[in-house]
């Protein structure tokens, strides 16, 4: 077989297609967030990020960098083996206990991402226990789907945040099987938020165990930023809380918070779990300085809210149609995969903004939309340049406006 040929070829029709996936090279600066230099073939331009996950603009805190520093200065740079061969520094104990007391759990444990998490927690989950159904929203991320590809046990998925359709299969199901719902609260690409408790009653009602990914939450809701189980007071009945470190927190890594047996199940039995190197303390120290700063103050949250509602104004003012959601995603639909691509290349070129287009399979085809995620340090200048440009484009595009 030619492989260079065939590595070809699927590359090929990806660009037929329009999904081949381009990487803006980005220097972010600290202090500067959301600006940051992007490489270009005719030199380095400043641009303004606008399609960031570092939600608060953690990444670049001082409290969250001193803390690193002051990691790699006291203890060097990796953690010199897995979790279980001398990997485990006294940042990852400390900061699996911040993370159990953040979601009022009995304990926590640390992955090397989010995506690890969901499928080393799910995948064990459902290899290990006998006859376990996983219900699966049908919109779950990529790595909870795979996690339960990976566990090989009986999967149903339910329609995205349906209350009747998940308690039907609720009740179509053995009632003698364990169960579990796998679901998440803040959606990526929508940005809506699911129906936590009801799902919670119905878990109740039919003997599941409930797994939540708070991953674009946590941080940013609640009163400590426990994310949004928090800010409903309903933590305690979930059994596992799944969280990363590397958005809102600004670092990177990934966790579950669940009850002590559970977690320690996890630890002993996960593959992806055992078998890597741990965090870099570095990491840990970070991300510990990071979750303990916003635990205490809500001004990130604040003002990120404030941002937020500015933009869906300014944007409802020129007609720009975008998703009524109740959280802190927007996203601005276009409905045509060129016509998103083409915008988002203008905006990066002409006006110096760079928001990633996102187009099918991330999202339904005619769906295609810019997903722009406001920060609590995007000023009324960069709002208005946003907006401005927006509009302009949308004159250009002959797109459609929203009617008021
Ligand atoms: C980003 C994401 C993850 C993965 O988290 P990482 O820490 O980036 O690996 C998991 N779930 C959802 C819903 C995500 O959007």
């Amino acid at each position: 077989m030619d492989f260079e040929a065939f590595f070809k070829s699927e590359l090929d029709s990806l660009h037929n297609e329009g999904r081949y996936r381009v990487f803006a090279d980005l220097e972010r600066h600290r202090g500067s967030f959301p600006r940051a230099t992007r490489h270009t073939p005719d030199g380095p331009k400043e641009v303004t990020v606008w399609c960031s996950n570092d939600y608060l603009g953690m990444g670049q805190h001082p409290a969250v960098i001193d803390a690193m520093k002051e990691a790699i200065d006291h203890c060097g740079a990796g953690a010199g083996g897995t979790r279980n061969i001398s990997g485990t520094t006294h940042y990852h104990v400390r900061l699996e206990q911040e993370l159990a007391d953040l979601h009022g759990k009995e304990s926590s444990l640390v992955f090397t991402s989010g995506y690890i998490s969901n499928w080393a927690t799910l995948g064990t989950l459902g290899q290990k226990i006998p006859g376990l159904i996983i219900f699966s929203d049908a919109l779950n991320h990529a790595s909870m789907i795979e996690g339960i590809r990976y566990a090989k046990c009986e999967r149903v998925i339910w329609k995205h945040n349906d209350l009747n359709d998940l308690e039907a299969k609720l009740a179509a199901a053995d009632p003698n099987a364990p169960k579990l719902i796998a679901f998440e609260s803040v959606y990526s690409m929508d940005g809506d938020i699911a129906p936590i408790k009801e799902i919670c009653d119905l878990a109740d009602k039919y003997g599941a165990m409930t797994y939540l990914d708070e991953v674009h939450a946590v941080g940013m809701y609640g009163p400590r930023g426990g994310g949004i189980a928090e800010r409903e007071g309903l933590m305690d009945r979930l059994t596992i809380i799944e969280g990363t470190l590397g958005k809102a927190f600004g670092v990177m890594g990934g966790y579950i918070a669940a009850s002590a047996a559970l977690c320690d199940f996890i630890r002993s039995y996960a593959s992806g779990f055992i078998f890597t190197t741990a965090l870099p303390p570095t990491l840990a120290a970070g991300a510990i300085a990071s979750i303990r700063h916003l635990k205490a103050s809500p001004f990130e949250r604040v003002r990120h809210q404030e941002r937020v509602k500015k933009l869906r104004t300014l944007l409802d003012a020129c007609g720009i149609p975008h998703i009524p959601n109740p959280s802190h995603i927007v996203p601005v639909m276009v409905g045509d995969a060129a016509k998103c691509k083409w915008i988002s290349d203008i905006m990066l070129d002409s006006y110096d903004i760079y928001v990633q287009p996102i187009n099918y399979p991330t999202v339904p085809r005619k769906t295609e939309r810019l997903r722009i995620t406001p920060t609590p340090l995007h000023s009324d200048a960069d709002l208005e340049h946003l907006v401005g440009s927006l509009h302009q484009l949308w004159a250009r595009c002959a797109l459609a406006r929203a009617v008021a």
